[in-house]
């Protein structure tokens, strides 16, 4: 589902890289997510409408999978152990669900420098309007993050192999809020080195 194929798109939201965005959808919408530029990260995050004490996690979603990654035909489930999002289209096929968002205190600990952006901070102000706080965030599934899983059991961090223009699209199970991080992170091999911008277009119904 694209621009391309001759369906508009319900909304569009352009995100700059190293900020972020927040919306609401509906069941059976698509949530298309681009790469604009390639080897940008997309940390994703939602909750479900109804009550904000379901949110799509990563932990029951691996649990379920009993696979330390997601890919095409995955359904992403919420801590209540139900199905939030399917993965319907995956360009990239490299997605992390292991680690953290960054936040300030990664900037100022591990780097050392003070008032960096973070995947936190754009979480925490793009969901401030439907009243979600700092301290409910949960971890994020970091779409088209390149964390290899090695032998020995340690996972990587190496640049994302994203090209320009590819897509992950989910299709959307239960009426949620979503909020998308272009992530920040410019002092490590996690959007190589470039944070740029995502686009993100929701189709019907
Ligand atoms: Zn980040």
């Amino acid at each position: 589902m694209s621009e391309e194929a001759g369906v508009k798109a319900e909304q569009e939201i352009m995100v700059p890289g190293g900020h972020g965005t927040a919306f609401s959808v509906r069941p059976d919408q698509l949530v298309e997510i681009v790469d604009l530029e390639g080897q940008q990260v997309a940390d994703f995050i939602a909750f479900a409408e109804r009550n904000r004490t379901e949110w799509l996690s990563t932990t029951h979603t691996r649990s379920s999978l009993l696979r330390l990654t997601v890919r095409v035909g995955d359904r992403l489930d919420s801590n209540w152990r139900r199905p939030m999002f399917e993965i319907i289209r995956d360009d990239v096929g490299r997605n992390d669900v292991i680690t953290s968002m960054c936040d300030d205190r990664r900037y100022r600990l591990d780097y050392g420098v003070e008032g960096h952006r973070s995947c936190r901070t754009n979480f925490t102000e793009a969901l401030e309007p439907w009243g979600i706080a700092e301290w409910q965030m949960p971890d994020p599934f970091n779409f088209f993050q390149n964390a290899p899983i090695l032998q020995d059991r340690t996972f990587g961090n190496e640049v994302p192999t994203g090209r320009a223009g590819d897509k992950l699209v989910l299709r959307t199970l239960m009426d949620s809020i979503v909020s998308v991080s272009a992530c920040p992170q410019d002092l490590n091999p996690c959007n190589g080195f470039r944070p740029s911008p995502l686009m993100i277009r929701i189709f019907g119904p």
